[in-house]
């Protein structure tokens, strides 16, 4: 029985901030925090981003990294890939909190009257709206804890309105319902052997200029901090030195929750804000454990090649990659992966850049650069038989090439170029009907999960152990053009999974391949490393 019926539910926040530098994975300690806690307790992630653009949606995967896509249809920033594998939850797009929809609120609240003739102002006003929607979203999860990252570095302009919403916040809430852990760098300069604590000063400095003390501090360092460094930096941030935690970097990154707990994150948490929940790491230690054993060797190995433009930053196919971790884990292979950047390729250097790969994955794309590069890729697999996953772009261009060279539509192609080449003859790729009205680029394409229909006694049934309804994430404006699926069947390309009560086309597979299958959602993004996706695990169980 609730004893206290007016008692409000009152979150923990755990607030994580970054300082001296950008890029070192912030996301993944807040996440790896998390998972310490998550057998228990209800966790919810917030991401603050302070760029002024609605979500990611619009920007280039090169300049930001993958475009994440939660169930709801929200398009996110990829630390939300994170913080979903790693708590084992479903994200909701109103979680991540850009300044671009904070403004966009606010202006929308002025015009509508709702600050009664007020000047409106950063501060209270923008500020509240922050502390609103933090406090907001802990209500209706109803979350035990809240994970609150800042995105970007202290001392960055376009953060500071986060910052200061949660030095307010803290107030609020009371001390001991919320904790700060910063996250720093401690580099070892080539030529010394040291670890040097000075930028980690600096940037706490700068923290407690702007009203904030954190808790916990984690330095990402090559290697663990020596006892005198972390003497040091206990020193001069007010901290106890057990608060000061090595971020060593870790390989596979599953491994960090394993490194926090040794180090007593968990404790700390606890003793801090009187949270606790024994963290349960075995499977993770066992997981880890076999990706670790692979590293190590000797193993067997298999090299998979990524098709893609995206090449030039890792992180353009983040959840691709793991997804694939996610497999080698399971069956115990060691993966190793290439880039093959398709802009260039000719059918002379096509069998060289194939050298030695053992399966092909042609991801999402966007655009016509490289799509003819990506075909050929395409043709070469399905006539020497080696394993193809096709992934949303890399499903329509199957069919392109399916139609090109086998059901002989010769100039077949995707009404997605006709901007850039021209007319399209044979649209066997089109845009989907409820497309074709929509002129603005952002948050307007089919976007987040939805239910795909698998057709019993394909190979898609077969992979997804004979359910014949599962779940899937989206990401595109284009499928495949409805007039010619009967051609295309025709050809001896089956479609085995499709959009229930519609015509879209969902999965599609060759028959008498050792794999060739393709799918228009985007499978990568709900892998995980205890449940790794089943289109990738049998991709790469059939290069086995
Ligand atoms: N450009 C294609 C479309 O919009 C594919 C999108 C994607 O691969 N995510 O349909």
């Amino acid at each position: 029985m609730n004893m206290h019926p007016n008692k409000k539910h009152q979150a923990k926040y755990i607030v994580i901030t970054g300082g001296v530098l950008s890029g070192l994975g912030k996301g993944v300690a807040a996440a790896s925090i998390g998972s310490l806690h998550k057998q228990k307790l209800k966790i919810v992630p917030i991401k603050c981003d302070g760029y002024l653009n609605t979500d990611p949606g619009t920007m280039n995967p090169v300049e930001h990294g993958e475009v994440f896509v939660l169930d709801d249809g929200g398009e996110v920033d990829m630390d939300f890939g994170h913080y979903e594998r790693f708590l084992g939850i479903r994200a909701k797009s109103t979680w991540s909190i850009t300044m671009g929809k904070v403004y966009k609120q606010i202006l929308e609240n002025e015009r509508k009257g709702v600050y009664l003739g007020k000047t409106v102002q950063l501060i209270p006003h923008v500020t509240d709206e922050i502390k609103h929607r933090f406090k907001a979203i802990a209500r209706e999860e109803q979350a035990d804890l809240v994970l609150i990252e800042i995105g970007g570095t202290i001392g960055d302009m376009e953060i500071q309105l986060f910052v200061e919403a949660v030095r307010q916040l803290q107030f609020e809430v009371g001390r001991e319902n919320l904790m700060q852990v910063h996250l720093t760098y401690v580099p070892i300069p080539t030529g010394t052997k040291e670890q040097k604590s000075k930028p980690t000063q600096t940037s706490v400095r700068m923290l407690n200029q702007a009203g904030l003390y954190p808790d916990m501090l984690i330095a990402r360092c090559r290697r663990m901090l020596t006892e005198p460094v972390r003497q040091k930096i206990a020193l001069f941030c007010n901290l106890e030195p057990e608060a000061i935690i090595s971020g060593i970097d870790v390989h596979p990154i599953y491994d960090l929750p394993l490194v926090f707990e040794e180090q007593g994150v968990a404790e700390l948490i606890h003793k801090r804000m009187h949270l606790y929940s024994p963290p349960a790491l075995d499977e993770t230690r066992r997981l880890v454990g076999n990706l670790k054993k692979l590293q190590k060797g000797p193993a067997r190995e298999k090299t998979v090649a990524l098709c893609g433009k995206y090449t030039d930053l890792e992180d353009s196919y983040a959840s691709i990659n793991e997804a694939l971790l996610h497999c080698a884990a399971h069956l115990e292979v060691k993966i190793n992966q290439k880039f093959i950047d398709t802009t260039h390729l000719a059918p002379e250097t096509l069998p060289a850049a194939l050298e030695g790969v053992d399966g092909v994955i042609v991801p999402g794309g966007f655009g016509v650069r490289g799509l003819e590069g990506k075909i050929q890729v395409i043709r070469h697999l399905r006539e020497k038989g080696i394993p193809f996953l096709g992934i949303c772009l890399g499903m329509q261009l199957a069919v392109i090439e399916f139609a090109r060279h086998v059901c002989g539509l010769t100039g077949a192609n995707s009404t997605e170029v006709e901007k850039e080449i021209g007319k399209v003859e044979v649209p066997v790729i089109d845009l989907l009907p409820e497309q074709v009205a929509i002129t603005d680029y952002g948050g307007t394409m089919r976007l987040g999960g939805h239910d795909v229909e698998i057709r019993p006694g394909t190979r898609a049934s077969e992979v997804y152990g004979g359910r014949t309804a599962i779940r899937q994430r989206f990401r595109h404006r284009y499928e495949v053009n409805p007039a010619y699926i009967a051609a295309l069947e025709k050809g001896g390309l089956v479609f085995s999974g499709k959009a229930p009560g519609r015509d879209i086309m969902q999965v599609m597979e060759l028959p008498g391949h050792r794999f060739f299958m393709a799918a228009q959602f985007h499978p990568e993004l709900t892998s995980l490393l205890e449940k790794p996706d089943e289109l990738f695990y049998h991709f790469v169980k059939a290069m086995l």
